[in-house]
C-alpha cells in the first residue's frame, strides 16, 4: 500500500473522511493519476488546509510548523526555487550545514529528490510540515524575490535592487547591458520600456505574462531610446510613428540578436525588444504535446518512402516548429534532407538549407527544380506557395521524391480547400498525399493554480456525446463512458501565471494518414460539401474531440477548448 494509501485510510479512522467522501476521493484519484493528494483534498473541499498538516505532522510524526510570515530572505533562498516548486518544500531557518524543511507533503519522491540535493551539497536536513497555504505564501516571497535568490552570486547586478542613483551614474550602454542581461537569463520572451507618469517601466514577458521588473528615473529614458536606435541604425532624429530593427549584443559571452520596435505617439512611447529565440530551442517533438494517436501517426507516415507530409495551421499556430520537429526526427534516420526556407536563423543539424530570396533570383520556382535533381531523401519546403513553384512540388512527389510542406488553414478540410486552390489537379495531388496534421495552439492552465473541478451535467453530456465517436481504446485513461462525473481543470490565477490562469501554450491537432481507399475517393470527389463529409468519415479524431480529451486530462481547460474549436460544434 501506498503512503497515500495508508494517509487516507489514517484520515477514514480519524473520521476526517466519511466513507461517502472517501470514495468520492478515490473515484478521482482513480480519474486522475499523479494527483498531489494534499491539492485534491484541500481544493476539493474533503479538509481545510490548516487540519489536514495537523493531521500529517501526527500520521508522519513530524513537527508542524506555521509559517505566517515571510521566513527569512537567506533561509528561503538556500533552498534553490525548482526545488522548492517541485517538492513542496519551504526551507524556514538554518544554521551552518543545517537546514529546516517545512514539506507540504512527505512523499518518498520528494523526499528523494530533496536527499539527492543535500548530499551533493554537503547539507543536513530536517523535515516539518507546513499547511499548502502557508507554503503558497512563500513561494509567493520567492518570485517577488526572484532574481535575487537565482542569482545571489552577482549580487551588483540584482536589477531590481539597484538605486536611482546608481542607474543615474552608470553608462547607458551598461544599464541596457544590465537589463538585457537579466531578460536573457530569466528567459523574458519581451522586454518592454514605457513612460508611465513620472517613471520608466521595464516589465518582462514570462511564459506569457507580462512581469513589472524594475522602474528608473525618467531623465533615463530618451538615452536608453537613442542608444538603441544607434545599435540598430535607425534615424535618430526623426520621429516617426513607428521604426523596427533588429540589434546584436554580447550577452554572457554569447552573440544575441534582439528585435527593436519603437512606438512612438503624442502620448506614449514604447520600446519592445524581443529576444530572437534560436530555433532549435523549442523543436523537441515530444514536446509538442502530441496525443499517442496523433503521434503513431506521424511515424507511420515518416517511415514510407515517398508521398507527402503536409502541416496545415495558420499563422502562429507553431506550424512551423512542427515542421522543424519533423524534420529533426527523419534527420535521425541517417537521411539526406533539403530545406528551402524563407527564413533560416539557425542550423538544423545534418540538414541543407537553402534561404529564398527572390531579389536576387533565388525564388522558390528557381530552387524547386534545381534541389530536385540532387534526388534528396526529403524535401522540405517551409510554405506551398501558388503558381509554377506548387507544380514543381508536386510533380517532384508524383517521380517519387518524399515532401514535407505547410498552407494555411484551421483544419484538414480547409487544408485540402487550399491545396486545390492553387490549380493542381485533385487526382494528382490525392496521389501523394500521405499526411495531413493540421494544429492550432490553445492557453495551457496554470500548472500552480489549476483547481480540479466537477463539469456541469450539461456540459458532461456535450462533452460525452462529442466523445461517444471516438474508439473507447484512444480516451484518456481513467475515463468511463458511464461514469457518473467528468472532471476538468478550472483557471484560478496564481502570481506566477500573473492571475489569468493559464500559463505556455497546448497544441491541439488532428491527422489523416491517407491509404489507397481513402486517396480513391479523394480524386473522385466534385464539390466542397463531399470533401466536408469525406474528411469527416475518415478523421478518427478531430481538433475538438483531441482538445476535449486534453482538457480531462488537466492540460487545459474545457472553455478554452471550446471557444478555439467553434467551428466543430456541430457535430
Ligand atoms: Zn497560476
Amino acid at each position: 500500500m501506498s503512503s497515500s494509501e495508508l494517509f487516507i485510510n489514517f484520515l477514514t479512522q480519524r473520521g476526517v473522511l466519511t466513507s461517502k467522501r472517501r470514495a468520492e476521493l478515490e473515484s478521482v484519484i482513480v480519474k486522475q493519476q499523479g494527483i498531489n493528494i494534499v491539492e485534491l483534498l484541500v481544493r476539493g473541499g474533503f479538509v481545510s488546509s490548516e487540519d489536514l498538516a495537523r493531521w500529517e505532522a501526527e500520521f508522519f510524526n513530524l513537527e508542524l510548523c506555521h509559517l505566517k510570515n515571510p521566513v527569512s530572505e537567506t533561509a528561503l533562498s538556500l533552498l534553490p526555487f525548482e526545488i522548492a516548486r517541485d517538492c513542496g518544500a519551504i526551507c524556514f531557518s538554518a544554521s551552518g550545514r543545517f537546514l529546516k524543511i517545512a514539506l507540504v507533503y512527505p512523499d518518498t519522491e520528494n523526499m528523494a529528490k530533496l536527499r539527492a540535493w543535500s548530499r551533493e551539497k554537503q547539507l543536513e536536513l530536517e523535515y516539518a510540515i507546513c499547511s499548502l497555504a502557508d507554503y503558497e505564501k512563500q513561494l509567493n516571497f520567492y518570485l517577488v524575490k526572484e532574481p535575487v535568490t537565482r542569482k545571489s552570486e552577482t549580487k551588483k547586478d540584482e536589477v531590481g535592487e539597484i538605486e536611482d542613483k546608481t542607474w543615474e551614474q552608470m553608462p547607458i550602454d551598461k544599464v541596457v547591458a544590465v537589463v538585457l542581461r537579466e531578460a536573457v537569463t530569466q528567459k523574458a520572451t519581451e522586454i518592454l520600456l514605457s513612460k508611465e507618469k513620472d517613471r520608466v517601466w521595464i516589465r518582462f514577458r514570462l511564459r506569457e505574462n507580462l512581469i513589472p521588473v524594475v522602474n528608473l528615473p525618467l531623465d533615463l529614458f530618451v538615452p536608453i531610446l537613442n542608444y538603441l536606435k544607434g545599435l540598430a541604425h535607425l534615424p535618430l532624429s526623426i520621429k516617426n510613428n513607428f521604426l523596427q530593427g533588429e540589434i546584436q549584443l554580447q550577452i554572457n559571452n554569447q552573440a544575441q540578436t534582439f528585435d527593436l520596435k519603437v512606438l512612438e505617439s503624442v502620448d506614449k512611447e514604447v520600446l519592445s525588444i524581443k529576444p530572437r529565440i534560436s530555433e532549435s530551442a523549442h523543436l523537441n517533438f515530444d514536446q509538442l504535446g502530441f496525443s499517442n494517436y496523433t503521434r503513431n501517426m506521424i511515424e507511420e507516415s515518416l517511415t514510407r518512402k515517398t508521398g507527402k507530409i503536409v502541416v496545415v495551421g495558420l499563422g502562429g499556430s507553431g506550424k512551423t516548429t512542427t515542421l522543424h520537429a519533423l524534420v529533426n526526427k527523419l534527420s535521425g534516420f541517417d537521411n539526406h534532407i533539403v530545406t528551402v526556407e524563407k527564413n533560416i536563423e539557425n542550423s538544423l543539424p545534418g540538414v541543407t538549407r537553402i534561404q529564398v530570396k527572390p531579389e536576387i533570383g533565388l525564388s522558390y520556382e528557381r530552387i524547386v527544380p534545381e534541389v530536385q535533381r540532387w534526388q534528396p531523401d526529403c524535401l522540405v519546403v517551409d510554405e506551398m506557395v501558388g503558381g509554377e513553384s506548387s507544380a514543381h512540388l508536386l510533380h517532384s512527389a508524383l517521380s517519387g521524391t518524399p515532401i514535407m510542406t505547410t498552407v494555411e488553414g484551421e483544419s484538414i478540410v480547409q487544408g485540402l480547400k487550399q491545396i486545390l486552390k492553387l490549380d493542381l489537379e485533385i487526382y494528382h495531388v490525392s496521389a501523394v498525399l500521405n499526411l495531413l496534421l493540421a494544429q492550432k495552439l490553445v492557453r495551457r492552465v496554470c500548472s500552480h493554480c489549476a483547481e480540479s473541478e466537477v463539469v456541469p451535467n450539461n456540459i458532461s453530456k456535450k462533452v460525452l456525446n462529442i466523445l461517444s465517436a471516438v474508439p473507447a481504446e484512444h480516451w484518456p485513461r481513467g475515463l468511463d463512458y458511464n461514469s457518473a462525473s467528468l472532471y476538468s481543470p478550472r483557471a484560478s490565477g496564481c502570481s506566477w501565471c500573473g492571475h489569468s490562469g493559464y500559463s505556455g501554450k497546448l497544441a491541439l491537432h488532428e491527422a489523416l494518414l491517407f491509404d489507397d481507399r481513402l486517396k480513391m475517393e479523394l480524386s473522385r470527389i466534385q464539390k466542397g460539401s463531399e470533401l466536408n463529409e469525406l474528411v469527416e468519415r475518415y478523421l478518427t479524431i478531430n481538433m475538438l474531440q483531441d482538445g476535449l480529451m486534453k482538457a480531462l486530462r488537466g492540460l487545459t481547460t474545457l472553455d478554452e477548448v471550446f471557444s478555439n474549436c467553434e467551428e466543430y460544434n456541430i457535430i
